[in-house]
C-alpha cells in the first residue's frame, strides 16, 4: 500500500466494510459481510475501493452543483496499477469509468451514474523536475507544482486563473489563462503523458510516442484514456508582477487595445472582463502583467503608451509571482465563508472569431443583468490560434479568438437555474452560426449531434481513437460524446 495510510484503511472498512468482489447477476457489490453469493473477486488493491453512502454521495456533484449521478463505487488508487485494475475489472462487468480530479467542472461532467469514479486526488506527487519539465501524478494541483517550480524559480508557461485545479483536470479540457497569447493552452505545453487506456492498458505517448493517443487525450473529455502522470514543460519564473487595471467605456476600444497588445507581445499576461459600473451598466476592464525580477523593472509609461482606456482610471500594483497566480484565493475564502462558493454554477464559456467579438459580446452585455450573472465575472480575452497545437482543444478558425466567459452563480432556485442554462443555449448556438465554439468546461445542454459538429472536423479521428482506446465505451459517460 502506497499513498492511502492505515488510518484510512480503517476508515474504509469501518465505513462499508472491505469490498471483495461484484455480483455479476445483481450488479452489486459484494463485501466480507454479504459473501453467500456467487461472486467475481476484485484485484487485490493499493488503494481503497469505497462503496459507503458518504463516499458516493460526495462524488454524485461538481462545482456547478446543476447535475447529480450517484456512483456504485469510489476507488482512491494507491497506484497507478490500482487503475490499470480497476479499469479492466470494469471493462470486464461493463461498468462504466470516470476520473475526478477536483470536479470544477459545472455540468457534471466528472460524474457517473451507477459506475466507478476514480478520484485522482489520492495520487499526486511531483515526481521529477528540471529546468525542461516535471513529471507529476495527474492528481497534483498546479498550486502544488508552481510552489515546488518556484523554489527552481521555474514556473509552467500558462496557469489558470484559479490554480487549485488537478493536471489531469486542466490537460482532460485545455487549460487556458493570461500567458496563452505567448504559449498557447495547458495542453500545448506538455511533454509526455502516461495514460491508462479504456482498454485497460497502460501506454505513454508524446508528440513523437503513440501520437494519436496523445493527441485523443489531451483535450480529449476523458473519452480515450485516464492521465495517471504528466511531464509539463516549465519556464525561467520572475519574481514579480507589476499588475495593470485600465478601464474602457467601449468594448471596440478594449478589444482593439487586448488585439494590437497581444500582437506586440507588450505583456506578459493579457486577460480583460466586463465589470459594472457605478450606473448599474457595464464598463469594461483591460487586465495585463508585466513580469520581473528586481533589479529590472517594468516601464509604465511605454506599457501604457498608445492604450486608449480612460484616462486617470488606471490601477496598478505588484505582487510576488506567485501572489499573482494566486490572486484568487481571497476571493475563493471569501465566497466560501460567505457559502455563496457552495451555490449552482451554470457557467457559459465561449471562443468567439475576433471578427464577430464586438457585435455578439455587445448585443449581449446591452442585456445583461447583475441577475444573469449572479455577480460572478464577465470574462473576455483574446488568444491567438497560431499557438495552439492540439486537434480536440476546439476553437474559430481565425487567427484571433476570444475567451468570452459568463461565471454565472444562481440563487438555489430551479427557475432562475433553468433560465440562465437557456440563455447559455441561445447565446452558444449564434456564437456557433458565426463560427464559433464552446469551451466544454461549462453548462450547456449539448446533444451527440452538438458533438459530431464541436468536433467536425476531426470527429473522424476520436471516433476510431475511441474504438482503439476505449472499445467497450466505458470511459467519462457523462460527457454525452458517445
Ligand atoms: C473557479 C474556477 C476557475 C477556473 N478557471 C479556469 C481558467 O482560468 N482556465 C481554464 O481553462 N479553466 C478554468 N476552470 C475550469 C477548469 O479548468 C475545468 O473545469 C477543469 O476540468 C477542472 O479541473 P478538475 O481537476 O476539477 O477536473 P474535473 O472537473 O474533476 O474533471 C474534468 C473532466 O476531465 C475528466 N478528468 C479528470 N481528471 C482526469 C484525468 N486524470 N484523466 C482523464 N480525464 C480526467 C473528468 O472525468 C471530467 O470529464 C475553472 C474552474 C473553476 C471552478
Amino acid at each position: 500500500m502506497k499513498n492511502a495510510s492505515r488510518r484510512q484503511v480503517l476508515q474504509g472498512a469501518i465505513a462499508s466494510a472491505i469490498i471483495i468482489g461484484f455480483n455479476p447477476a445483481m450488479r452489486s457489490w459484494v463485501t466480507s459481510a454479504s459473501a453467500a453469493s456467487e461472486f467475481e473477486s476484485l484485484p487485490p488493491l493499493d488503494g481503497i475501493l469505497y462503496t459507503d453512502s458518504a463516499t458516493r454521495n460526495a462524488a454524485a456533484d461538481d462545482f456547478g452543483h446543476l447535475v447529480r449521478r450517484y456512483p456504485s463505487a469510489v476507488l482512491k488508487p494507491g497506484s497507478v496499477e490500482d487503475i490499470v485494475r480497476i479499469v479492466r475489472f470494469a471493462r470486464s462487468h461493463k461498468l462504466k469509468v470516470a476520473a475526478r480530479g477536483q470536479a470544477h467542472s459545472t455540468y457534471g461532467q466528472p460524474l457517473i451514474e451507477a459506475g466507478i469514479v476514480i478520484d485522482m486526488s489520492s495520487l499526486d506527487t511531483i515526481h521529477t523536475m528540471n529546468a525542461e519539465g516535471a513529471e507529476v501524478d495527474a492528481g497534483v494541483l498546479w498550486s502544488q507544482l508552481l510552489l515546488a517550480s518556484l523554489e527552481r524559480q521555474l514556473t509552467p508557461p500558462v496557469l489558470t486563473d484559479y490554480i487549485e485545479l488537478s493536471v489531469g483536470g486542466t490537460l482532460a479540457v485545455g487549460g487556458i489563462g493570461g500567458r496563452s497569447h505567448r504559449y498557447g493552452v495547458q495542453v500545448d505545453n506538455v511533454l509526455s503523458l502516461q495514460v491508462v487506456t479504456g482498454a485497460g492498458n497502460l501506454e505513454t505517448c508524446s508528440r513523437s510516442q503513440n501520437r494519436d493517443l496523445f493527441e485523443a487525450v489531451l483535450a480529449g473529455l476523458g473519452q480515450c484514456g485516464i492521465i495517471v502522470r504528466a511531464t509539463v514543460r516549465l519556464i525561467p519564473s520572475a519574481q514579480n508582477s507589476r499588475v495593470f487595471l485600465l478601464f474602457y467605456n467601449d468594448l471596440a476600444a478594449l478589444t482593439h487595445d487586448q488585439r494590437w497588445l497581444i500582437a506586440q507581445k507588450r505583456f506578459d499576461y493579457v486577460e480583460g472582463q466586463v465589470v459594472p459600473d457605478a450606473s448599474g451598466g457595464w464598463r469594461y476592464m483591460l487586465e495585463a502583467a508585466s513580469f520581473y525580477t528586481p533589479p529590472d523593472e517594468p516601464d509604465n509609461s511605454s506599457l501604457l503608451a498608445g492604450l486608449s482606456y480612460t484616462q486617470g482610471t488606471q490601477q496598478i500594483e505588484d505582487k510576488s509571482y506567485f501572489d499573482f497566480a494566486n490572486r484568487l484565493a481571497p476571493t475563493v475564502a471569501f465566497l466560501k465563508e460567505s457559502g455563496v462558493w457552495f451555490y449552482p454554477h451554470p457557467w457559459l464559456d465561449l471562443f468567439v472569431p475576433a471578427t464577430a467579438v464586438d457585435r455578439f459580446v455587445g448585443e449581449i452585455v446591452s442585456d445583461l443583468t447583475l441577475a444573469d450573472t449572479g455577480q460572478g465575472p464577465v470574462l473576455l480575452y483574446p488568444v491567438p490560434t497560431d499557438r495552439l497545437r492540439l486537434p480536440l482543444f476546439r476553437v474559430p478558425d481565425e487567427a484571433v479568438v476570444f475567451l468570452f466567459a459568463i461565471l454565472r452563480t444562481a440563487p438555489p432556485d430551479a427557475s432562475a437555474i433553468a433560465k440562465m442554462l437557456a440563455d447559455n443555449r441561445t447565446f452558444f448556438e449564434r456564437n456557433r452560426d458565426t463560427g464559433g465554439y464552446r469551451y466544454p468546461i461549462d453548462a450547456v445542454p449539448f446533444s451527440q449531434a452538438d458533438w459530431r459538429q464541436h468536433f467536425y472536423p476531426v470527429w473522424g479521428r476520436l471516433v476510431s481513437a475511441k474504438r482503439r482506446y476505449d472499445p467497450d465505451n466505458l470511459l467519462t459517460p457523462s460527457q454525452g460524446i458517445f
